[in-house]
């Protein structure tokens, strides 16, 4: 395949794909006129949920790949919250089985305790034999101090990483998420990677004071990476107005918050943009606030969102946000993509920057529907998603 006419880094070229990999002019099957689209590698979601096994009436493998391609990623690192957990091989298994032939690369996240309880550590190398990709309890923070120390260094030792759910329980007020609760947790796993020298990688950073301690983190030294989530940089806690398409966790914070976040990204605190992308039934979001289950859709929206939000606005630019999202996540992952370049595997994504849209729910290839973009306008659009060279998810002819 030729992808003829795409726009790289602001150049007009062409990327040439033979057996599913990029070259540097030889190509095999059709040629596709990109008329100017812009060029990315395909996006690397380090954070989301699939729910399957266990809780398909809100998302499949199926569906939450389907969703993924159509927002342009062409690989994706799923939590293991499910049912059973994914802290067996067995599970891992299946979820890296059913996927197989679907298109989008999965590189799931292994559980970092026996079912998610916070007392007895996986099997890390075994796991990792099996295809897992990286270690977290995400879903539940790993309270105890000791089992979380372990759960960093051992991940570390066998080449991976933890992936570490901030919130400390005893912090929170009702079972909100305040943000003491969060910066406790990031505090203590940035202490301990600094001491141990253990990679560590901190999930959806909401606060201020959280970008602040990861900053510091780094500056010591610390082999700490970090990510957060596109609705922390649109929106603020004024949004949720008892929406609950507007509840996660952590929750949305203040516009003080919101702007420390934007700030952490553009000086590379926060290396990567991540989804957690969350399916809930309309019926779970249907209970009354305080009731409703945490979490929202994230991958239809993402690479919109932090066009509209970020790029847009002026705060970054588009390479810097391709960069947060296709090309760092590939370096922590330690996975092969992330370069248009020959020699890597042709997932590709062509985006529509001028491409203006309300998005709607009838648009939406996830099963679940609650996503707090719905009736908002967006600009730039995902329009073409490959991987391995061959079209996965295409809105041109
Ligand atoms: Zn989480």
């Amino acid at each position: 395949m030729l992808f003829k006419n795409c726009t790289v880094n602001g150049k007009l070229t062409d990327i040439a794909v033979k057996n599913g990999v990029i070259t540097d002019g030889e190509y095999d099957g059709g040629i596709i006129d990109c008329g100017g689209l812009t060029a990315s590698y395909g996006f690397l979601d380090m954070h989301c949920h699939l729910r399957d096994p266990g809780y398909t009436h809100k998302e499949d493998i199926v569906t939450g790949l389907a969703a993924a391609a159509k927002g342009g990623f062409t690989a994706v690192m799923p939590m293991p919250n499910t049912s059973p957990v994914t802290d067996n091989e067995k599970t891992l298994k299946y979820v890296l089985e059913k996927a197989e032939g679907l298109g989008v690369k999965v590189l799931p996240v292994a559980a970092a305790t026996v079912g998610q309880k916070g007392s007895e550590l996986t099997d890390c190398a075994a796991l990792i034999k099996a295809g897992a990709a990286a270690f977290s309890d995400d879903g539940y923070p790993v309270v105890n101090d000791g089992i979380a120390r372990e759960a960093i260094v051992n991940a570390d030792k066998e080449g991976s990483f933890f992936i570490s759910h901030c919130e400390t329980p005893s912090l929170n007020i009702n079972g909100k998420v305040t943000p003491e609760s969060e910066e406790a947790m990031i505090a203590r796993d940035c202490e301990t990677s600094l001491k141990t020298g253990a990679r560590l990688h901190i999930a959806h950073v909401s606060t201020e004071k959280g970008v602040q301690i990861i900053r510091e983190a780094k500056k010591k030294g610390a082999h700490v990476t970090a990510e957060t989530c596109p609705h922390y940089f649109c929106f603020n806690e004024d949004a949720v107005n008892g929406n609950t398409n507007f509840k996660m966790n952590p929750p949305l914070r203040s516009e003080k918050d919101r702007e420390a976040i934007i700030e952490g990204l553009k000086d590379g605190t926060l290396d990567v943009i991540s989804t957690d992308h969350a399916p809930h039934a309309k019926e779970e979001k249907a209970r009354e606030f305080a009731a409703a289950p945490n979490g929202i859709l994230g991958f239809e929206t993402a690479f919109s969102a932090g066009y509209t939000y970020l790029v847009k606005e002026g705060r970054l630019t588009l390479s810097e946000l391709i960069y947060k999202m296709a090309v760092r996540p590939y370096e922590i992952v330690g996975a092969r993509g992330g370069r248009l370049e020959a020699g890597y595997p042709a997932d590709i994504v062509l985006l529509d920057l001028d491409k203006e849209f309300i998005y709607t729910e009838d648009e939406i290839r996830s099963r679940s529907k609650n996503s707090p973009f719905v009736e908002k306008k967006l600009l730039g659009r995902v329009v073409l998603t490959a991987v391995n060279g061959k079209i996965i998810y295409s809105e041109i002819n």
